[in-house]
């Protein structure tokens, strides 16, 4: 097999053999453990890196808090201009990075190319909002008095990422708390540790071109151990992390121990309603991309279709029919549709998923099953699966991170099928297939979906960079990326200003002295 092209972008990024794991900029050291970084794609061992030790941790958090001192002073729209050469950096290694992230994390080259892409725009986004970050100012209620209220960097904000989205998360937080005047700490996924590297080696680049001290940037390596050393860090004022619902409920709770804010991307248990309305070509190809792109492994994937009784045969036939043109192989290869998933343990879960939906009483309409064989010597290649099922289902209530499809079938009004996209514990991204603008409305009132993404005639896979990204419930609550999202990595302050030679009391009170 060729190797495509894999080497020589590990050059180009910098990434060697053996790495360091902990990094303030451009100085490199580690002390701990090492990780070994097998690719999903072919089973091969892509690198090793050093974790982080306690004494590593404090060396990188005194370059951190003493960074922040010289970065919060630049005027933000002259952190906007760093950020802006960090989008042209990445412009010029788009190619190389993606080219890892499809071989470290395994999703498709084109989907490794959008992830730099996202990245890229995230910097253009927070390059026009670093001459934007607002407050208001309102009226007082004393004679000669000014009243504001302004946005203040906040410090050290500590990064926690999941392994399938290895750079784009990172890049949505840095390129908005740099501009806001915040330094940052990542502690990317044990599982994607090379993609961290790789990053820090771009930053890194920028800084030193610019003469900026080491701590603006910083990486961390290694499991939840290490992640632990800032959640329960006090000089962390902001922990935002992206991940499984499991770890979310253990960061809030360690992060709000000590009154520290945590920003929680979560689990997502997806669905489409399909309404009777629907245009079936549109839903089968929204439907098809939300189930298998990434493998499945996309917090906004399509779980769950909730299908009217009256189409429920044709969209069932029109995905088993789609399912069968599906080529599934090397993510690298442009030809193949469907990547492996990220380890052999989430092949186990996979499986587990499938055998636990036949034990609740669920129909197998397209079989699943592991590959074997050459192409898929790494044991991560499975097939996609659909199963017809109850969304009361333990199996159906819990995110299952692998291509499993379940259908639901729901009969009379549009609320029927609102109630059982909104019948789970998590709250990300939802869509309905309509042409029916009543039907549409009812979804995106106060009364329809209540996930923090809502989307008519598109799936719930993606988002785009402009929009705050983030969901309800047990995904978290959590917002990033665009829209107002950036005031969450600030600290906002009121104040208020006498300019004359009294001072009248607030209210009206009297205290003559
Ligand atoms: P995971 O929860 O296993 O790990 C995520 C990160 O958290 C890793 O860096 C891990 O080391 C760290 N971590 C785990 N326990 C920790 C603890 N107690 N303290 C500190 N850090 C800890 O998740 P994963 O398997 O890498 O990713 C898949 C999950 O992420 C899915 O549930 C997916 O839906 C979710 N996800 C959500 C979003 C979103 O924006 N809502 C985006 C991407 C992924």
């Amino acid at each position: 097999m060729t190797d495509f092209g894999i080497q020589e972008a590990l050059e180009k990024l910098g990434v060697k053999e053996l790495n360091e794991g902990s990094s303030t900029g451009s100085q490199w050291f580690s002390n701990g453990d090492i990780i070994e970084s097998y690719s999903p794609v072919d089973g091969k061992l892509i690198g090793k890196v050093k974790t982080t030790t306690n004494k590593d941790y404090e060396t990188v958090m005194t370059a951190a808090t003493s960074a922040f001192k010289t970065w919060r002073t630049m005027p933000a729209p002259q952190r906007g201009e760093i950020v802006r050469q960090f989008g042209e950096k990445l412009r010029e290694l788009k190619e190389p990075l993606g080219k890892l992230v499809s071989y470290e994390m395994g999703k498709s080259y084109q989907e490794g190319l959008g992830e730099v892409q996202e990245m890229i725009d995230i910097c253009d986004f927070a390059v026009g909002l670093s001459r934007q970050l607002h407050g208001l100012t309102m009226h007082s209620e004393r004679p000669g008095h000014r009243m504001y209220e302004q946005y203040h960097p906040l410090g050290v904000v500590g990064i926690i990422s999941a392994f399938n989205f290895p750079v784009a998360v990172w890049a949505w937080n840095t390129a908005l708390a740099w501009i806001c005047g915040d330094v940052c700490v990542w502690k990317p996924s044990e599982k994607t540790p090379l993609c961290g590297v790789a990053c820090q080696n771009i930053i890194a680049e920028v800084l030193k071109e610019n003469d900026l001290p080491e701590g603006i940037s910083c990486l961390i390596q290694g499991d939840y151990k290490v992640g632990e050393m800032m959640t329960t860090d006090k000089r962390v004022p902001l922990v935002s992390a992206t991940g499984s619902t499991r770890m979310g409920k253990i960061v809030a709770k360690t992060v709000g121990e000590r009154l520290g804010k945590s920003l929680l991307e979560l689990g997502g248990n997806n669905a489409i309603i399909v309404t009777p309305d629907a245009d079936i070509k549109m839903t089968v190809i929204g439907a098809v991309f939300g189930a298998v792109g990434t493998a499945g492994q996309r917090c906004t994937s399509t779980r769950r279709l909730i299908i009217h009784d009256s189409i429920y045969d044709k969209v069932k036939n029109a995905l088993v029919a789609a399912y069968g043109q599906l080529r599934i192989g090397n993510p690298l290869d442009e030809n193949n549709h469907v990547g492996p998933l990220i380890d052999t343990d989430a092949v186990d879960m996979y499986k587990a998923a499938l055998d636990k939906v036949i034990a609740e009483g669920g129909n197998i309409v397209v079989e699943g099953g592991v590959l074997s064989g050459e192409g898929y010597e790494s044991g991560c290649y499975v097939k996609p699966a659909i199963a017809e099922a109850g969304n009361y289902y333990e199996i159906v209530q819990h995110e299952t991170f692998a291509p499993v499809l379940y259908l639901l079938k729901y009969t009379g009004d549009v609320e029927n099928a609102i109630e059982l996209q909104n019948g789970v514990a998590q709250g990300l991204s939802s869509a309905i297939m309509t042409n029916n603008l009543r039907e549409a409305e009812r979804f995106l009132s106060h009364a329809g979906s209540d996930c923090g993404i809502a989307n008519v005639n598109i799936g719930t896979s993606g988002a785009e960079i402009g929009g705050a990204f983030g969901g309800e419930k047990e995904t978290g609550g959590g917002r990033e990326s665009g829209s107002d999202a950036w005031k969450v990595y600030m600290r906002r302050q009121t104040n208020t200003i006498n300019y004359t030679t009294d001072l009248p009391l607030a209210q009206g009170i009297k205290f003559d002295l």
